[in-house]
């Protein structure tokens, strides 16, 4: 692409300007601009630091999130402990061998206590901060006011820049073709990013690489997440290249989940129950796999307050999601579960996989359905019937007819929001779920798996319903 002859002034540099500017002014309003005559911390007080942690925290990659503001909080909250702790050494630091230690010894232990936190944008305050305040000729007791006053500035900055962060809009570009539409997440990258993606075929639909990076962003995650096409029958190949170029892990869809079983060092229970994968781990070299999906379902129900144990279930497909569905629905107590499948051979072969035997194959002719929806307690659809892009439909559903008014109707599909299914139980008096719920928490788990990290749903939720326009 050539490059244009006047550089572009980005709203980067305008917020740098901005933070700058209003952070000094605030001390020399204050009349605190390095005031010799002031007594203790206030004499040591000025604009300099505030300045510095501006331009820090907003030409940062990652400095534009609140969460990233934070960690820089708790970066000078780490650096200026640490600087303090080793100004308690006293004369001696002012060994110039002694002194080139402790700076060495507080960067590392501010990078450690970081990264203990989870916090690796933390890393550069709580460095630079106690570096400050060894690296100064001052003496005595003032070197600890020098240092609050270096914390005091710091801190300072770092609100500043919050601020203006939040307050002024992030880009003042034009969009690029393609870029900045709903639907479409941009993120910003360190060269320390880890690698995950998801894999399939076809696999450019995928919602994945938006949730998931919406996720990392709001976590403020070292890590990127791609959208990877897979030939079918070539997970194999692709579990080697993704081993040799450092990914940490990856998801699958259709068609690879169960081929990648066999590729496995390890295998947790869900994926060998359901015998699909669709969350790989590359740990050390060895791939673990994982299957969110059941445990991902009950999670969604249980946050719209879905009880399950001892309930009957008319549970419609036996296909991939339905099996990992009912089996999830069986091992939580529900009584019984009703596998109806237009292929009842496959709802045989569905429920013969249930070790507790909570699961019975049904037919998907009107008659049979309306007469397990009369004893149904939750009515849970996983065919693709009514998913967008598909032509199929359900002929009548005069069984919601005979499905009791507290049973709530759940369709996996997401898109469309509202199926028809889900909007003629509605109007019928029952309470609807989508999909939606599924795909938020089998992601949450899965990034939980890659990361290593505990994620609070109800924290990302909102995020992502934002992010699919729901
Ligand atoms: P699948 O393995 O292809 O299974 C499709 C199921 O739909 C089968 O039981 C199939 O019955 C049934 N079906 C298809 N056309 C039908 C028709 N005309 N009449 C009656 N039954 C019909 O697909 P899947 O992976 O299980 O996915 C099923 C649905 O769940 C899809 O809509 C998908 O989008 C959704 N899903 C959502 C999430 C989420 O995160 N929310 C996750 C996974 C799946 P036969 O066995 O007789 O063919």
């Amino acid at each position: 692409m050539k490059r244009p002859i006047i550089p572009h002034i980005g709203m980067r540099i305008v917020k740098t300007a901005v933070a700058v500017m209003l952070a000094y002014s605030i001390f020399a309003v204050l009349d605190l601009v390095y005031r010799k005559d002031y007594q203790g911390i206030w004499g040591m007080l000025g604009p300099n630091y505030a300045c510095i942690a501006c331009i820090v925290c907003t030409q940062s990659t990652l400095g534009q999130t609140l969460r990233q503001g934070v960690s820089r909080l708790i970066g000078v909250a780490v650096g200026g402990t640490l600087g303090v702790l080793v100004l308690l050494l006293g004369p001696v630091l002012d060994m110039p061998w002694v002194k080139a230690l402790a700076l060495g010894g507080v960067c590392v232990a501010g990078v450690w206590f970081c990264l203990l936190l989870k916090r690796p944008a933390a890393c550069a305050m709580a460095c630079i901060v106690p570096c400050v305040i060894l690296i100064t000729e001052v003496a005595g007791d003032d070197r600890f006011y020098y240092a609050g006053a270096r914390i005091v500035e710091t801190v300072i900055g770092v609100l500043v820049a919050l601020l203006v962060n939040g307050v002024l809009p992030t880009n003042s570009r034009p969009e690029e073709p393609g870029g900045g539409a709903a639907g479409v997440q941009r993120v910003r990258l360190d060269n320390t990013a880890r690698k995950l993606c998801v894999i399939g075929d076809p696999v450019e639909h995928s919602k994945s690489p938006l949730l998931q990076n919406t996720m990392i962003e709001a976590l403020g995650l070292d890590y990127v997440y791609l959208c990877q096409p897979v030939p079918r029958g070539q997970c194999a190949q692709w579990l080697e290249c993704a081993k040799f170029a450092g990914y940490a892990g990856f998801n699958a869809t259709m068609p690879h989940k169960e081929e990648l079983v066999p590729l496995m060092d390890e295998l947790d229970g869900d994926a060998a129950l359901f015998g699909a994968v669709n969350t790989v781990c590359i740990r050390e070299g060895r791939a673990y796999g994982y299957n969110t999906d059941g445990a991902g379902f009950l999670r969604a129900l249980a946050s719209e307050g879905i009880a399950v144990a001892g309930s009957t279930v008319l549970l419609l497909g036996a296909g991939g999601a339905a099996k990992a569905v009912a089996l999830k629905l069986s091992q939580a107590g529900a009584e019984a579960v009703y596998i109806c499948n237009r292929t009842v051979e496959k709802a045989q072969e569905l429920c013969a996989l249930d070790p507790a035997g909570r699961l019975h194959p049904a037919g998907f002719d009107g008659e049979t359905l309306k007469r397990l929806a009369a004893k149904a307690d939750l009515l849970v659809n996983c065919t693709s019937l009514g998913m967008a892009g598909t032509a199929g439909q359900f002929a009548d559903f005069s069984f919601l007819d005979a499905l009791p008014r507290r049973a709530p109707v759940v369709d996996l599909i997401y898109a469309p929001a509202e199926t028809q299914l889900l909007a003629q139980a509605r109007a019928r008096g029952h309470r609807t779920m989508n999909g939606m719920g599924l795909l938020i928490h089998q992601a949450v788990l899965s990034l939980e798996h890659f990361t290593g990290t505990n994620i609070n749903p109800a924290d990302m939720e909102a995020k992502i319903r934002a992010v699919m326009g729901e």
